[in-house]
């Protein structure tokens, strides 16, 4: 397992749905068709979501993919030693 920070700033998100089609474990369509970070809550500060959780390398490769395809780079990935 790895432990991982996922970022994802939705004002930069532009809609496309790809990080849900890639996974819905993750990401959901929102009503405003922006997407959203399942589990994530905003950091005030910042003004992008956060979510700190543990992934198998499955779900660790989906999420980068996601972060790898979004193509308004909204997403990030990070594993957390
Ligand atoms: S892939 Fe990026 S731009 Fe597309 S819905 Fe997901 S976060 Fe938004």
């Amino acid at each position: 397992m790895k432990k991982v920070k996922v970022t994802f700033n939705h004002e930069t998100c532009i809609g496309t749905g790809t990080c849900a089609t890639l996974t819905t474990k993750y990401w959901q369509m929102g009503d405003d068709t922006k997407s959203q970070l399942i589990g994530g809550s905003l950091n005030k500060k910042t003004k992008v979501y956060e979510l700190t959780t543990e992934v198998d390398d499955e779900d660790y490769s989906i999420l980068k993919e996601t972060q790898q395809f979004c193509p308004s780079q909204s997403i990030s990935v990070k594993e957390i030693k």
